[in-house]
């Protein structure tokens, strides 16, 4: 029998490295979960999968490069998935600064850690759709230019061209997966889409609150993030290091995914207005349910993203299982549940 692989995943708090964790110790790794030190654990996620006893925490952060190296020497990992950094591109823009610190200069900091250590580990880095921005050409796939529209994704474009500076100057075995949207009901609250669908539920079960949103006319290329993790899984098995998109290959707007969300709680919106005078309707109350704010609009919005993973699917054999509606459906639900059971979670 060969011996126990042991993987260590930053951002293991977060909604991919719940899934990711819970998809390797289903596998029969060691999984090493690596947090920032803070007074309260971030593990509402791994609680929910029911796996935050299975995962070994380790304190790391990846604005210091000690805290990687001591880890790295610690546990001897054979893989490595950095899914940590600053991951809302909203946000970005209010903090372009940590952005880059975390999710552009942690990714060198990791990397520079396995070269100097010749270390043995593999890389997955989380690279995003983000990086292309200002789309080029109906579908994006690996070869297509890169113009990110946002500081989140200039900081993801400067590690993506890292892992692959590494990969051809030092032989590191490094992927990237650049993944396109992906959502479960572990994502945050900050998403536009779990924001969606906890704020209706509150709604559904007798709150007074109204859903406001920015542009809802934005299209996004939106899986199942348990899907997205089994082809970051599936890149470290590879002979050979290599990028790949990962995408469901479809746009929905954010209206869809609102009305779908609705349906499945058993309210029927109905939109009417334009732009900032949008407004969503209960078809059966005809009270105001939805509305739109400048607020919600990023400085400078990303075109319409639609990813071509035909890569993955040849290469890697990857497949989604969880298309649009069951994704939106599985969301709605669970916090429907959540907000029945007046549970408060993030
Ligand atoms: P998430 O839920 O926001 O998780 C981010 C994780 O990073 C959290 O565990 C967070 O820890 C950790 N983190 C933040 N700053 C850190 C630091 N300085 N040192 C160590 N850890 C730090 O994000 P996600 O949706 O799971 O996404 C995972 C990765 O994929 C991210 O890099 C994201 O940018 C990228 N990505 C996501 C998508 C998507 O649609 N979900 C698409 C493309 C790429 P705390 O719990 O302590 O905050």
């Amino acid at each position: 029998m060969s011996a126990k692989k042991t993987a260590l995943i930053t951002g293991v708090t977060g909604q991919d490295g719940a899934y990711l964790a819970k998809l390797l110790l289903e596998k029969n790794y060691r999984v090493v979960g690596a947090v920032r030190r803070a007074s309260t654990l971030n593990l509402p996620r791994l609680a929910a999968l029911n796996i935050d006893r299975d995962v070994e925490l380790q304190t790391l952060d990846v604005q210091d490069l000690t805290s990687i190296v001591r880890m790295i020497e610690t546990i001897q990992p054979d893989e490595i998935y950095n899914l940590s950094g600053q991951s809302s591109p909203q946000a970005s823009f209010q903090q372009p600064l940590y952005t880059g610190e975390t999710s552009g200069l942690g990714t060198l900091r990791l990397l520079e850690a396995i070269r100097l250590m010749n270390a043995r580990a593999r890389f997955y880095q989380a690279s995003s759709s983000e990086i292309f921005g200002q789309a080029q050409g109906d579908m994006q796939n690996e070869e297509t230019d890169f113009r990110p529209k946002s500081p989140y994704g200039v900081a993801k474009l400067y590690a993506h061209w890292t892992v692959i500076n590494y990969r051809q100057a030092y032989d590191l075995h490094a992927s990237s997966g650049i993944l396109f949207s992906h959502e479960s009901p572990l994502r945050g609250m900050d998403f536009v889409t779990r924001k969606i669908t906890a704020t209706l539920a509150q709604i559904a079960c007798g709150g007074q609150q109204m859903l406001m949103l920015g542009n809802l006319d934005n299209a996004r290329d939106w899986g199942f993030a348990g899907d997205y993790v089994e082809a970051m899984w599936l890149m470290l098995q590879q002979r050979d290091a290599d990028d790949y998109i990962i995408a469901s290959g479809s746009t929905y707007k954010v209206r869809r995914f609102v009305t779908l969300a609705a349906a499945a709680m058993g309210i029927d919106i109905e939109f009417e207005g334009e732009g900032l005078k949008t407004r969503g309707i209960d078809k059966k109350t005809g009270r105001q349910m939805v509305g739109v704010s400048a607020d919600f609009y990023r400085p400078s919005e990303p075109d319409p993203l639609v990813g071509d993973a035909s890569k993955a699917h040849r290469i890697l054999d990857w497949q989604p299982k969880i298309d649009f509606e069951k994704l939106v459906i599985m969301m709605a639900e669970s916090d429907l549940e959540r907000a029945r059971n007046g549970q408060v979670w993030y």
